[in-house]
């Protein structure tokens, strides 16, 4: 195959439709900016670069959240920066250190994985983890994401059902979300 030929293969298969893992509690539109969500009063800066923010010796739940950063065109974000961070297994941020808190970059066909544990809810909101997300040089989304079936869902006003992970079953391990960013 020439390498021209490779090229526009790949463009083609770049350009095909995302396919979700799990069933989908809205359908999939790209053409819609995830929306924002205030930051809170937790944000830190300079967060280490890692996948897992996984610490020796935690025994809460594992959770493991992945997906994709696309554009209302629905093309992957490729290198489009995630700096995640939430509250520990009692509910609190780590707001000397930087337990719980780290970014990575998606890969380059958007697509990221991040390694971490389930928060504890907090007095006064939903479970919820917070994101940031920037495709390279363009504006930062700010926003936040749900668990599925949490009973804090209904009675937090930030709640957006629209922000919720996808995931198989209520406390199921595994969350999917995808980002649709600015370009
Ligand atoms: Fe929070």
């Amino acid at each position: 195959m020439t390498s021209l030929v490779r090229r526009r293969l790949l463009a083609v298969a770049a350009a095909l439709p995302v396919m979700p893992a799990f069933a989908q509690s809205r359908p999939l539109t790209c053409g819609e900016l995830t929306a924002a969500q205030t930051e809170g009063p937790f944000f830190k800066t300079r967060t280490p670069l890692r996948v897992s923010l996984l610490e020796a010796g935690s025994k809460a739940p594992r959770l493991v959240v992945s997906g994709q950063v696309l554009s209302a065109q629905c093309r992957p974000v490729a290198n489009a920066l995630l700096d995640f961070w939430h509250a520990d297994e009692d509910g609190e941020y780590d707001n000397a250190g930087f337990r719980y808190r780290g970014h990575q970059f998606a890969d380059g066909e958007g697509r990221y994985r991040l390694v971490t544990i389930v928060p504890a809810e907090y007095p006064g909101r939903a479970r919820h983890l917070h994101v940031k997300v920037q495709a390279p040089g363009k504006r930062v989304l700010t926003t936040q994401l749900y668990f599925r079936d949490e009973p804090g869902n209904r009675r937090d006003g930030l709640y957006r059902q629209d922000l919720e992970m996808r995931m198989a079953a209520k406390g199921a391990g595994e969350g999917r979300f995808d980002f649709v960013v600015e370009v």
